[in-house]
């Protein structure tokens, strides 16, 4: 259920075993992809520029399951480059220019750095496949918004700064409730002052997905949503929105916790307690407007739409907070085909003033599953007390992280566990954090793999 990363790796997974298992996938939208979602914005020529307008890009060394998968797809991937600006009333902080911003903030910037270097040391024990080490990190049990007291670091520069920068690129509104090693491991790709090299996939996330899905395309039921989920000893009954009801061996909740809790009938206590206590956030990043407003950017010397891959405005107004931000993706910069379109691929969200509406193309609703302390340290640890009960298993970002690679992670662990075969065993660094983030995902008695050489 779900036709997201995490359900298309666990059905493609599957599916390579033709004799093995019979699958089927229920969608509920009318494409597959989940959060992955491609638009064809309109140029002025008559033609379109495909863009992701949600998730557009990886960072490899830490993405090796998916850089595996794209390899073994044919998907050609292209460098590029996220480069944030901010505008705080007549202010402006960006990356890679010096402004009066950031010249006075220069005595926070280098509190942050000190505070960056001490957890760092620390996150070594984080930055190896196994538990244990992990285990012993103290900056897993203390919140981003506590180490930042801690090293003195203003509210200006928090607010200013560090978290339009967060909330550009890891799309989550309550970063300071994030464990410092978690925020801290995200710096190790991000820079307050300078762009960072990213990497995305040529034509799309809508290409990847074709691809992957090739082999049980007629298998995946779009515009199909799961109503009730019931479990007998005979099996499980899936009933779908038009009234049918199937009955399935073992069924794949690769959906978010709520959504699946909302299936459940006669949920048991844990499942309840569980699956309800996994946070959503739909604050900063709830609505996407897709249009093509270049109005929306600022017209001044740091040429936002030219250079920038997101354009933060701090919205002000009467009831000011001063973390109130409406945020502008700049597709056509963050996906390097797109640089020659002569209309600008842009996504607002939490858009104070609107787009004009001849000029918009979609709106769009995200959740993002909230990694507070609490998810991390306590439902990382219970969730796989849910997987196999009642042949029911759930994958997707809030069983692992919230990434492309890790919801394909659970997505392949999961069908592991049902005895499909890992596909990636000939790569070493791959299989060590599959089998990391599977024990993870299913617990101790996840079926590990064996690397293969060669
Ligand atoms: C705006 C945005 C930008 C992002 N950018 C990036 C990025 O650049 N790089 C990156 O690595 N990660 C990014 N992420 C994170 C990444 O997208 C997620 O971690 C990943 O998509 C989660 O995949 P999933 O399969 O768990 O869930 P989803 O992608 O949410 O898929 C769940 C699917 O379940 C379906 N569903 C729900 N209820 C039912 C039902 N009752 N019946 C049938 N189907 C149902 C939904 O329609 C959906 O298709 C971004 C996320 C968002 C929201």
């Amino acid at each position: 259920m779900g036709a997201g990363v995490a359900g298309l790796g666990a059905a493609w997974a599957l599916s390579r075993h033709p004799g093995r298992y019979d699958i089927e996938v229920y969608e509920a939208a009318p494409t597959p992809g989940g959060n992955g979602r491609t638009a064809d914005f309109p140029q002025r020529d008559g033609g379109t520029v495909p863009a992701d307008i949600a998730v557009t890009a990886f960072i490899p060394s830490v993405y090796q399951n998916y850089v595996e998968l794209l390899a073994h797809l044919g998907i050609d991937t292209v460098g590029t480059r996220f480069r944030y600006a901010v505008h705080h009333g007549d202010e402006v902080y960006a990356h890679d220019v010096d402004t009066p911003l950031r010249r006075r903030l220069a005595g926070d910037i280098a509190a942050f750095r000190r505070l960056l270097r001490t957890v760092d040391r620390f996150n070594t024990l984080n930055k190896r496949p196994s538990w244990t080490t992990a285990a012993l990190n103290p900056f897993n049990y203390v919140t981003m918004r506590r180490a930042l007291d801690l090293w003195g670091v203003s509210q200006e520069f928090r607010h200013k700064v560090l978290k339009p920068l967060f909330v550009n690129f890891v799309l989550t509104s309550g970063v300071y409730a994030m464990p410092a090693s978690m925020f801290v491991r995200y710096m190790d790709f991000f820079d307050v002052e300078h762009s960072t090299p990213m990497v995305t996939w040529r034509g799309g996330t809508r290409a990847v997905y074709a691809r992957l899905t090739e082999g049980f395309a007629d298998r995946i039921h779009t515009g199909r949503p799961v109503t009730e989920l019931t479990r007998w000893p005979d099996g499980v009954y899936v009933r779908d929105a038009n009234g049918v009801t199937e009955r399935f061996d073992q069924v794949i909740l690769a959906c978010n916790a709520n959504h699946a809790l909302a299936l459940l009938q006669r949920p048991t206590a844990l499942e309840r307690g569980l699956l309800g206590a996994v946070r959503y956030e739909a604050g900063l990043h709830g609505e996407a407007v897709v249009h093509t407003d270049a109005s929306l950017l600022p017209d001044d010397e740091l040429d936002v739409s030219g250079t920038r891959s997101t354009f933060v405005r701090h919205a002000g107004g009467p009831h000011d907070r001063p973390d109130d931000y409406e945020i502008t993706y700049i597709m056509h910069n963050q996906q390097p085909w797109g640089d020659g379109a002569a209309s600008p691929c842009l996504v607002t969200y939490n858009a104070h003033r609107q787009p004009d509406p001849e000029k918009v193309l979609a709106r769009h609703r995200f959740q993002h599953v909230v990694h507070d302390v609490r998810h991390t340290l306590v439902l990382h640890a219970l969730l796989p007390l849910l997987q196999g009960r009642r042949n029911t298993w759930y994958c997707g970002a809030h069983t692992t992280l919230n990434s492309q690679e890790h919801a394909f992670l659970s997505g392949l662990a999961v069908a592991r566990q049902l005895g499909a075969d890992y596909p990636f065993a000939a790569n070493r660094d791959a299989t060590r954090w599959f089998n990391f983030y599977g024990r993870m995902c299913l617990g101790a008695r996840f079926r590990t793999v064996r690397p293969r050489s060669g």
